[in-house]
């Protein structure tokens, strides 16, 4: 049977840790959906066009993954895209608390999803899409945590915002 797991987040934007996350799930499954949240109850920098084309052309070179949008409750998307695993990353310890409450609520709305979770290659485990951002805005060069076209969408955008 075709194992599809999803990959659900903000991603706002996609930095190389989301990345290293996501090569690791397409070696254990047939098809990886990274899921971009329209209405994840944050404010979100990039929309979610521009969030979802980020994810696109960073993850366009590995295999088995495919990305999309989706509203409302991740295990209703999940559903519709025979997602039988949920995948999330867990960095630092201060991770933990939120995405085990959130496993097991999506447990409660869902029991045939199972959530799994994925440990970063070490140098991405205090990295985070709002950190990318702080810095950035403040001038600071973080190549290698986030893919080049990331790198330009927030050029442009602090061009247009300065
Ligand atoms: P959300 O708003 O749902 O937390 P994010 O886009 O911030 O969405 O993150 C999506 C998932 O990726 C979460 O499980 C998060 O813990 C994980 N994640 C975020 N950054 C990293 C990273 N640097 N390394 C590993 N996992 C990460």
């Amino acid at each position: 049977m075709n194992s599809v797991a999803i990959y659900p987040g903000t991603f706002d934007p996609i930095t190389n840790g989301h990345i290293d996350i996501l090569l690791k799930a397409s070696e254990v499954f047939d098809t990886v959906i990274l899921a971009v949240a329209e209405n994840s109850g944050k404010n979100s920098y990039f929309s979610i066009e521009e969030r979802t084309k980020l994810c696109t052309i960073a993850t366009k070179d590995i295999p088995r993954v495919q990305v999309k949008s989706f509203q409302g409750l991740v295990v209703d998307f999940a559903k519709t895209i025979n997602a039988s695993v949920m995948i999330r990353g867990l960095r630092a310890v201060s991770d933990f608390e939120y995405e085990l409450q959130l496993a097991l609520m999506n447990k409660k709305l869902c029991k045939d999803i199972n959530t799994m979770f994925l440990v970063p290659d070490s140098k991405y485990l205090y990295l985070s899409s709002s950190l990318i951002k702080q810095i950035t805005q403040l001038g600071g060069e973080l190549d290698e945590f986030i893919p080049l076209c990331v790198k330009e969408a927030l050029n442009n955008k602090h061009k247009i915002l300065d």
